[in-house]
């Protein structure tokens, strides 16, 4: 029977008047048994689809191959895997085979492996190698599925693999090892098998598992495998859990942060001037140790924020309170330095610009003084933009405080109202004596 599949194939060729590629094999194909196989081989491939050149170089590997059996002696109906892997581990790694022997493993393993494959179905060795899982129609429709979502959905092969993973859970879940009957799905097993999920997710794991699940469905929607009306059964849910709160400080706590710098020593001035900059200003520490004092505009009563790459150029009115805090900072504290940074190092060499991580740990020991249980200075960005918005400030008036970038583009900095900013950063509950 093997016999005629292989004439059928042959002739196949001669129909097609495709160039016969045993004939390209060489002419090293001689009448012996092996040189036989190996033709017919090559016309195997050819029928697979194999373009004359890939004929040729995996008939080159087998070649080669049979003449090592050959010299040990080795008859091919006795081949056994480990002869192949003897082949390709040692046998490579010292061939000094005359060319055309080629050498490459990897490429060696495939066409072994493909040739095996040839000698198994014609019945010319018993199996030799493990065979790979049957394909299921589960293993069909998830080709078909992973297709589209390459082909049709350009999704990401990360993207591709959750996917398919979860559309494979939930038919295991729905038909098991039975039958794989879509059109019998029911809409009350699509949010069933949601619920049996999260029984053992986490919520954040909940959503991609809906995403997914939708997916899918939509494909076997779109593919006509499935009636319609089945997606909007998967129960739509928050991206994500709505995040904690950050720590507000309370006006007790951060009234006991500001009283706990030391403002009779130079150190405390500076600390403290920084300390209102952070909860006054609503600056970020990166903010606060880039100030210079080009940036203070004492005739606007406004601190000027320099440009960077996320943000453009903001002006901040600068409080009573704070503007008292930065004089007396100056005038007291601030050494004379060689730069025009505002905040610089009192300890030798003195005079150096504080930077952005000295500013947070100056924060962090504050916190740490009142038994605040706070880490970083946004506590305190955070609590100024709370408190702002229970006075009624808007959140337009807040972001471009902020220096939020997303606000900021919609209305374009010119369009800020100082003096309405002015009321906003101003007056603190504990100002209000
Ligand atoms: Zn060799």
């Amino acid at each position: 029977m093997a016999k005629s599949v292989k004439v059928q194939r042959l002739s196949d060729f001669a129909a097609r008047q495709q160039p016969v590629p045993a004939a390209t094999v060489g002419r090293r194909v001689s009448g012996r048994h092996l040189d036989i196989i190996i033709r017919d081989f090559a016309v195997d491939l050819a029928a697979d689809g194999y373009k004359d050149n890939g004929v040729r170089r995996r008939v080159s590997v087998v070649e080669h191959f049979g003449r090592w059996l050959e010299q040990g002696g080795i008859a091919l109906r006795r081949l056994t895997a480990e002869h192949a892997d003897r082949f390709l581990r040692y046998h490579l790694a010292h061939c000094h085979c005359p060319e055309p022997a080629p050498k490459d493993r990897a490429h060696c393993r495939s066409a072994i492996a493909r040739f095996v494959r040839y000698l198994e179905a014609q019945q010319l060795v018993r199996s030799i190698f493990p065979k790979p899982p049957p394909c299921t129609p589960v293993d069909r429709l998830l080709t078909a599925y992973d297709r589209h979502m390459k082909d049709v959905r350009g999704l990401s092969p990360g993207t591709r693999q959750n996917r398919h993973r979860d559309a494979r859970r939930f038919l295991q879940w729905r038909f098991g090892d039975r039958p794989l009957r879509l059109r019998q799905l029911q809409p009350k097993e699509v949010s069933g098998y949601v619920l049996a999920r999260a029984r053992h997710l986490r919520a954040t794991a909940l959503h991609p598992l809906c995403v997914n699940l939708r997916s899918f469905l939509r494909f076997l929607e779109f593919s006509g495998r499935l009636r319609r009306g089945l997606v909007g059964r998967v129960p739509q849910l928050p991206q994500r859990a709505v995040p904690a709160l950050p720590k507000l400080l309370q006006p007790p706590e951060r009234r006991a942060f500001l009283n706990s710098f030391a403002r009779s020593t130079l150190r405390g001035r500076r600390d403290y001037a920084i300390a209102l900059c952070l909860s006054d200003l609503a600056l970020r520490g990166q903010e606060v140790a880039s100030l210079t004092l080009d940036d203070l505009d004492w005739r606007a009563m406004a601190v000027r924020l320099a440009q960077t790459k996320q943000r453009r150029e903001r002006l901040i009115p600068l409080p009573d309170r704070v503007a008292r805090a930065i004089l007396d900072y100056l005038k007291w504290g601030r050494p004379p330095a060689q730069n025009r940074a505002l905040f610089v190092h009192l300890h030798v060499p003195c005079g150096r610009p504080l930077a952005a991580h000295y500013v947070r740990k100056i924060v962090r020991r504050a916190f740490a003084r009142c038994g605040i249980q706070a880490t970083g200075t946004h506590v305190l960005r955070h609590t100024w933009a709370t408190w702002a918005h229970r006075r009624g400030a808007s959140l337009k008036l807040i972001a471009d405080v902020l220096g939020h970038r997303s606000l900021e583009a919609t209305t374009g900095y010119a369009h800020v109202n100082v003096e309405e900013l002015r009321r906003v950063a101003l007056p603190w509950p504990t100002n209000r004596r």
